[in-house]
């Protein structure tokens, strides 16, 4: 089953995307992880990425559908992924149907994390992400051990901060909001989950949701 979730930032794409994986069994794919991990390796991947993430702008197309054309023939995704923030741009949405008509799959299903903008900027102004597993926590300062016990620290993301934050949700309306109406057209399911309340909440709504859609393997 591949799926993409779409949503603002801030509306807890990452982490509903890494319990329904868990649920699911199958990988889950977030650019934005690739992206930090390369930066903070300094690959040649990251060196370009770090141009435009530390602003909250978007990566080129072209990078992205790089990243999918691999990650989608991979062995790890052979049963299915999670994509997380992976399509953001109606361009991208093609290029990845593209690559899936290639090797005879499609997007089942998109879920859609919904949010008000007014949740979305305390949430963002809050979190801290830890350096090393990325997992963001809402309750702890900059340069806390990270409570998975991994050695890595909580940080503050370069875009996670007031401006880049406001940019981000800028970006997103622009460019990723009509990538919603793109799927709607193409006849793939898009499910709107209600993303405020408790995590578990948010959780049980998503698997809900997924019960309706058929599995293709
Ligand atoms: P995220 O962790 O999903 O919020 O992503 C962090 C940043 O990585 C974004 O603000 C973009 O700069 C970049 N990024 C991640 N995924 C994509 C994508 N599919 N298209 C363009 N840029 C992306």
């Amino acid at each position: 089953m591949i799926i993409v979730l779409l949503g603002p930032p801030g509306a807890g794409k990452g982490t509903q995307g890494e319990l329904l994986a868990a649920r699911l069994g199958i990988p889950k794919i977030a650019t934005g992880d690739l992206f930090r991990a390369a930066v903070r390796d300094g690959t040649p991947l990251g060196v370009e990425a770090r141009k435009y993430m530390d602003r909250g702008d978007l990566v080129p197309d072209s990078v992205i559908l790089g990243i999918l054309r691999e990650a989608m023939a991979s062995p790890e995704a052979a049963r299915g992924a999670i994509l997380d923030g992976a399509v953001r741009t109606v361009p991208q949405a093609e290029g990845l149907a593209d690559v899936l008509k290639s090797i005879d799959r499609k997007v089942d299903a998109v879920l859609l994390f919904d949010a008000n903008h007014a949740e979305l900027i305390r949430r963002l102004s809050a979190r801290t992400t830890c350096d090393t597993c990325q997992t963001p926590f809402k309750a702890f300062a900059p340069g806390t051990a990270c409570p998975r016990n991994d050695g890595g620290r909580l940080i503050r993301r370069k875009d996670d901060e007031p401006e880049a934050i406001q940019n981000r949700l800028n970006v997103y309306e622009e460019q990723t909001a009509p990538v919603v109406a793109w799927y709607q057209t193409h006849e793939v399911p898009v499910e709107r989950i209600d993303a405020i309340g408790d995590v578990t909440d948010v959780t049980m709504r998503a698997a809900e949701a997924l019960k309706h859609v058929p599995r293709a393997d």
